[in-house]
């Protein structure tokens, strides 16, 4: 059966020494209580390799917030998947709806990117989600289905890897939270759209995080719908007491 998970996306905040008081923190108050969760704190590239060791691995998996769509070489300020697995991280966070918009990742680029994570074992967290507009056409099914076919060329098994994280655009960073109603019909559609191509099992295996504004106050219904299997927490994943308290809502 699927695994229910909550993982923090850090994005660009936390100085090194934040970080590492960050994911101590964190450690010690999952340690004392445990969650009844998968937890995976994404964290800036610079962090990884200090944050890892300090981390009990059976509580708190750590990844990478992007990887290079090159394999090595003279590709300046990019770092490949094989760096980030280098540091113990286990996990990295592709397609993100930041990246896409401000960095001009494509489907074509993202291909290469999920296919380097899985070459070198890192597990994708892959962000799917339209924008307000698309929304407002009612056109949210078409363009999750469009994105999703950089992790659709994959095989069965390498597919069953991927962690699929729906994040509509005009919730993250803003506040706006979708109902737990919308999350569930498109976290349905996405999962039958993952059955049609990979069969039932496949897709009853998958886990689809809910993103976009999620907090302590709204995570237990969000989470309750039999769909959602969990988030992937922005804002909310910067103090170790909101973070508790989404991963709580699985208590
Ligand atoms: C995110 O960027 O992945 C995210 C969900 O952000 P926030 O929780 O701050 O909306």
């Amino acid at each position: 059966m699927r695994k229910n998970i909550v993982a923090g996306n850090w994005k660009m905040n936390k100085n090194l020494q934040e970080g590492i008081a960050l994911a101590k923190e964190l450690n010690e108050v999952l340690t004392a209580d445990k969650p009844n969760c998968d937890v995976i704190i994404c964290t800036p590239f610079i962090h990884l390799a200090s944050v890892t060791p300090i981390v009990d691995k059976n509580i708190i998996g750590v990844g990478a917030e992007n990887c290079a769509d090159k394999v090595s070489g003279a590709y300046t300020g990019e770092v490949s998947a094989e760096m980030v697995a280098s540091t113990g991280a286990q996990y990295v966070i592709l397609g993100h709806s930041e990246r896409r918009a401000y960095y001009h990742e494509t489907v074509e680029i993202l291909t290469e990117k999920v296919k380097l994570a899985l070459a070198n074992n890192l597990k994708p967290i892959f962000c799917i989600g339209e924008v307000l507009e698309e929304r407002e056409a009612n056109k949210q099914n078409e363009v999750v289905e469009a994105q999703l076919a950089s992790v659709f060329s994959l095989s069965a098994e390498d597919f069953g890897k991927v962690i699929l994280a729906y994040e509509p655009v005009w919730a993250i960073g803003t506040g706006k939270t979708a109902t737990p109603e919308q999350a569930e019909e498109i976290h349905a559609h996405i999962r039958s759209l993952v059955a049609a191509k990979y069969g039932q099992e496949v897709a009853e295996n998958t886990s689809i995080l809910y993103g976009g504004s999620c907090k302590p106050s709204n995570a237990k219904e969000l989470f309750a719908k039999p769909d959602v299997d969990g988030g992937l927490i922005g804002g909310a994943a910067l103090k170790a007491a909101d973070f508790k308290g989404i991963i709580d809502a699985f208590k």
